[in-house]
């Protein structure tokens, strides 16, 4: 789960990570008087959407119009809000739709002396959080990554623990940090990466992390992804969540008990497994086609859930057909010949559908199959599968 940057903010504020005071604003009015309660000659206001890359990116049909503006007056704040509020924005990481701006967060104005990096994520194979910092910070980090990744440095850090006094030390030395700016990066350091363990979060990156002419570290930016797994540990931050910025399918998917990311081909996929559905999709390019979406009904598939998957694939207007694979271990073949059949009779196939079977009650699911009026293209196997289905929405 994705949250807003003021949203980071505010929990990163009663974590004592270090941030600058901010306000949040739905409208231009909010904003100018968002500013005047700051009290500061400058500040800046900021786009929330769920995409990073705000700072160079436009509004769609106005291209003067950036997605973080520094503002010296209620006037500016307000005319930027204005310019910002229920507009597309349109970012490096939005893709060219853009995304809605439904809140701005108007913040202090910094008086930025260096701009770092930081980031934590899970490192599989130390089957640890690592915490990475750089002293390239503001600008792209995968472009540093792979030009100097030398400039990256990372520790990795026991959860229980969190972050070593001497790592500390070692990160400042490499960042060349010194002076009353090491003492503030001790304090940042070391409760970012408890911020990270309580949280359960999955990745958290601040960029630029920056120290201020003053020698304080601040961070000035926040983006943080909580592990959905662990999301019942923390009640409180479902209330976080802005359903506004999730895909309404995937949204709908998971109300129904079943894993499903969106895509961008046109081959949509109902498979039960995750592994099963990974090689589906490969199986699929692999034959030159591209699949829609990835779909994992699950072990225990109901007709009910097969159904609302149906729905779900055929709802996507670029879903020119259907690949059902389906290894029946838990669930019989029988259940989702049976599932096939009433969706069939419920919402009706509008694209071809190749349907390959396998396992418990395969034969049995099979003959269910052709004797009813369901109108598939059948496959022995999962090669074969993906030939007919490719072929179909040529
Ligand atoms: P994004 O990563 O989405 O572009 P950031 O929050 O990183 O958004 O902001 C972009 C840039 O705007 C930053 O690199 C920084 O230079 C500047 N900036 C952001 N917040 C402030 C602030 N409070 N004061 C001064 N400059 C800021
Ligand atoms: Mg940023």
């Amino acid at each position: 789960m994705k949250i807003h940057e003021f949203q980071g903010k505010q929990l990163f504020r009663q974590a004592g990570v270090p941030v600058l005071e901010g306000h949040v604003a739905r409208t231009a009015d909010e904003a100018a008087a968002a500013f005047k309660k700051l009290g500061g000659s400058i500040a800046v206001v900021k786009a929330q959407i769920h995409a990073g890359g705000r700072g160079k990116g436009t509004v769609i049909d106005n291209p003067t119009q950036k997605g973080v503006v520094i503002v010296k007056s209620a006037e500016e704040a307000r005319a930027a809000a204005a310019g910002l509020l229920k507009k597309k924005l349109v970012t490096i990481q939005t893709g060219p739709e853009g995304k809605t701006v439904n809140r701005v967060f108007v913040e202090a104005g910094c008086d930025i002396a260096r701009e770092l990096y930081l980031g934590i994520v899970i490192d599989r194979s130390a089957c640890k959080p690592v915490l990475m910092v750089s002293s390239e910070g503001g600008v792209e980090i995968e472009t540093v990554a792979e030009k100097t990744p030398e400039l990256i440095f990372k520790e990795p850090f026991n959860p229980a623990y969190g972050l070593d006094a001497f790592q500390v030390r070692k990160l400042c030395k490499k960042l060349n940090v010194n002076g009353p700016a090491a003492k503030s990066a001790a304090t940042f350091f070391t409760s970012i990466c408890q911020f990270f363990v309580d949280y359960d979060c999955s990745m958290a990156e601040i960029n630029p992390l920056v120290i201020t002419s003053d020698g304080l570290m601040v961070a000035l930016d926040a983006k943080i992804i909580f592990d959905d797994n662990a999301l019942f540990r923390h009640p409180d931050l479902l209330e976080l969540r802005d359903w506004s910025e999730e895909e309404p399918s995937e949204v709908r998917a998971s109300d129904a008990g079943l894993s499903y990311v969106k895509l961008d081909g046109n081959i949509g996929c109902l498979v039960n497994g995750a592994g099963l559905a990974m090689s589906t999709m490969d199986i699929i390019k692999y034959h030159g086609g591209n699949p829609a979406n990835f779909l994992d009904v699950g072990g225990g598939a109901n007709a009910q859930q097969v159904t609302e998957a149906f729905r779900i694939l055929l709802s996507d207007p670029n879903c020119k057909g259907v690949l059902v694979n389906i290894f029946g271990g838990i669930a019989r073949c029988t259940t989702i010949a049976s599932a096939l059949i009433e969706a069939s009779e419920t919402i009706g196939f509008t694209v071809p559908l190749v349907v390959r079977l396998e396992g418990t009650e395969v034969e049995e699911g099979r003959k269910m199959l052709a004797e009813s009026d369901v109108d598939i293209i059948s496959a022995v196997d999962i090669t074969d599968a993906a030939k007919k289905i490719v072929a179909a929405v040529k």
